[in-house]
């Protein structure tokens, strides 16, 4: 029965409006007490064990499927960050057979610990809750909820607020879990632990495919080869499958911007009261999070050459320094940061492709449209994507039940799932680069100035570029974040 109800609810898109995904819009806590953490009876090595009588304990995939597909699909998925863990999980409880190949478990972790946290949407979460309410239970646990407090884009320099975003009313509206942020570390854990450790071969770099008519080959640096009905690119902004897929000409481009990571502490009473702060300057912008227990995570964005050299007094006073002119809740962020806690890395993004898929092999998540992360939207779109691909599998093998996928059908499905998913994955990614270009345009105050006679900013002029970012960003962006919120249906 509870595999039922599983089944059903993946395939019927709509998600579950029950009391539990709108108390933990609320707060992590009323969630935590919604599903009755006492459920949990023990967490050994990173395995988080759950009482018997729990429904999902039941494991309700196999049957399901045996009763309404008897041709398993064969899923090779390249790469098991967010979106190959994701989409692991999602083959798994749809019944297919799936193996991911992840060239470095310990690279991932090592990635989560250099990235932090991420935040993630309510669309993305919402999505996963229908087909996995536990995971998405655990990333609550977790993680910690944002989508509560005031957040949005303020000016660097005063501080001030110009458009703030409502990241409750959406989530509220649609009954779907708020936007949360959770250490990354902490995502992959949860996610490697649902999908089950048998499914990923560690270790395993591919680095080709053979895309034939009725099968595809994948083939491993060792030298083994796997073969599949599809292959799923999932492997990241450096895709080699998108490369072998599409030629090498599709590299990531540098957006102009090296970002300072770096998490800062604070007394948790001292914390700065905002859940997502975005502030803007000239050719910078700084982008902190609440990331509970008194700390801050923050993104510091500055225009620099790809190849500028490593500040040699360190990556804290050179922020200081560049950042100096920023309001003081930038400043103080920076102050509370080891600097041993900043990493530094050159941020790219890559152009949109036109279509994601040839033959028996589908891109997603970064390896399909790697975008600016000013936004925080790569990994809910990525999210995003695993769903609606996945819609289309199981609607394709629910038609095929006794026949191997033709790559006609197979093209069918792919073009129905990158029809579903180009606007909307357009349009983030386009904002996000817009977002980043605006910065060189935006200015504070009308700095023409030193004249002869007085320096016009001491006049505290509004820049005419300052109105029209203002504008745009004050009008655009909040309309934008609801859209994404809400998701697709
Ligand atoms: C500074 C920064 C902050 C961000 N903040 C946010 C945020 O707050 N919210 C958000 O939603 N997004 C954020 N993003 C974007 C987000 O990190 C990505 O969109 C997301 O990680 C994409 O997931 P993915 O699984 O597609 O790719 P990846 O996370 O890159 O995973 C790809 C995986 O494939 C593996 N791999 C690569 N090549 C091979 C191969 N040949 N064979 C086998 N395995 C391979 C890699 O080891 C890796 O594990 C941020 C990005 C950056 C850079």
């Amino acid at each position: 029965m509870a595999a039922s109800i599983q089944f059903l609810n993946f395939s019927a898109q709509p998600c579950f409006h029950n009391s539990a995904t709108r108390l933990h819009a609320f707060s992590t806590q009323d969630y935590k007490h919604s599903i009755g953490v006492n459920n949990r009876i023990s967490t050994t090595h990173g395995h988080v064990i759950w009482c018997e009588n729990r429904e999902y304990n039941i494991n309700p995939d196999e049957t399901v499927v045996e009763k309404t597909n008897n041709n398993k699909l064969k899923i090779l998925i390249a790469g098991g960050g967010i979106a190959g863990l994701v989409f692991a999980l999602m083959a798994k409880r749809s019944g297919f057979e799936v193996t991911v190949f992840e060239k470095d478990l310990t690279a991932i972790k090592g990635e989560g610990k250099d990235r932090g946290p991420i935040q993630l949407l309510s669309s993305a979460l919402g999505l996963l809750e229908n087909v996995d309410k536990d995971v998405v239970r655990d990333i609550s646990e977790a993680g910690y909820v944002t989508g509560d407090r005031a957040n949005g884009l303020a000016d660097a320099n005063t501080g001030n607020w110009f458009a703030k975003f409502d990241f409750l009313t959406p989530a509220l509206k649609k009954g779907i879990p708020v936007t949360q942020i959770i250490c990354r570390m902490e995502l992959q854990r949860v996610l490697l632990n649902a999908v089950g450790g048998d499914l990923v071969i560690n270790n395993s770099r591919v680095v080709d495919f053979v895309n034939d008519p009725n099968k595809v080959t994948v083939l491993l640096e060792n030298g083994e080869k796997y073969e599949g009905d599809l292959l799923v690119g999932a492997d990241g902004i450096r895709s080699v499958v998108r490369s072998k897929l599409f030629g090498p000409n599709k590299e990531p481009k540098y957006s102009n911007f090296i970002c300072y990571t770096g998490v800062a502490e604070f007394h948790p009473n001292h914390v700065p009261p905002f859940g997502y702060k975005i502030f803007i300057a000239r050719n910078q912008y700084f982008v902190a999070l609440d990331i509970g227990k008194g700390r801050m995570q923050w993104y510091a964005f500055d225009k620099e050459a790809r190849d500028s050299p490593i500040p040699s007094a360190g990556n804290k006073s050179k922020l200081l320094e560049t950042f100096g002119d920023c309001c003081d809740e930038v400043i103080r962020i920076i102050h509370n940061t080891e600097e041993h806690m900043i990493i530094r890395r050159p941020i790219h993004d890559i152009d949109m492709l036109n279509t994601w898929g040839k033959g028996r092999v589908i891109l997603l998540g970064d390896a399909a449209h790697a975008m600016l992360p000013n936004l925080g939207q790569g990994g809910s779109m990525a999210i995003e994507d695993c769903y609606w691909l996945m819609t289309e599998l199981r609607n394709l093998a629910e038609r095929n039940p006794f026949s191997t996928v033709s790559l006609d059908e197979l093209a069918i499905s792919f073009k129905r799932y990158e029809k579903k998913r180009m606007f909307r994955i357009s349009t983030v990614h386009s904002i996000c680069r817009i977002a980043s270009v605006l910065t060189s345009f935006y200015s504070t105050y009308l700095t023409i100035g030193p004249l002869p006679f007085f320096n016009m900013s001491a006049l505290r002029v509004k820049h005419p570029s300052f109105v029209v970012s203002n504008t745009l960003l004050k009008f655009v962006l909040p309309k934008f974040m609801d859209w994404v919120l809400v998701g697709q249906e």
